[in-house]
């Protein structure tokens, strides 16, 4: 399989509900889902719904998108109820950053005390 073919993508079938997902937002833009093999309390993964494999093939032009996906993580922090406690968002990207699926997310985690990994 192509990690960067859409028609092979899983964040692309929960997206267009042809694979199960429990969707917690969803806008002509962003789909935001549970990750299937949560880390923590509170796992989500904040997507867009075009499929962008990573941060690396992002371009000017979705400079808003990124900044709403942000803004969206936040407001899920919030309904989660982990915008005061605190949480991580992280994007790995690419093989050595730990990108599995080859499809821009944004991880948000939290409701627990993260441990300290950078690297
Ligand atoms: P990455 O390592 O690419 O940054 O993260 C991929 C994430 O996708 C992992 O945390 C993994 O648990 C999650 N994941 C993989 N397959 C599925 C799936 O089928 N459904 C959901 N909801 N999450 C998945
Ligand atoms: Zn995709």
């Amino acid at each position: 399989m192509n990690p960067i073919d859409s028609d092979n993508c899983i964040f692309c079938a929960i997206i267009s509900g042809k694979a199960q997902g429990e969707i917690l937002y969803q806008d002509e833009q962003i789909t935001a889902f549970r990750d299937k093999y949560p880390v923590a309390p509170v796992h989500i993964l904040i997507v867009p719904n075009k499929h962008i494999v990573s941060l690396e093939n992002l371009t000017v032009e979705d400079e808003s998108l990124i900044g709403k996906m942000v803004l969206v993580s936040k407001k899920l922090a919030k309904s989660e109820g982990i915008n005061e406690s605190g949480y991580r968002l992280v994007a790995n990207t690419g093989y050595e950053g730990g990108q599995r699926v080859f499809h821009l997310h944004l991880h948000l985690i939290g409701g627990k005390k993260l441990g300290i990994v950078i690297g």
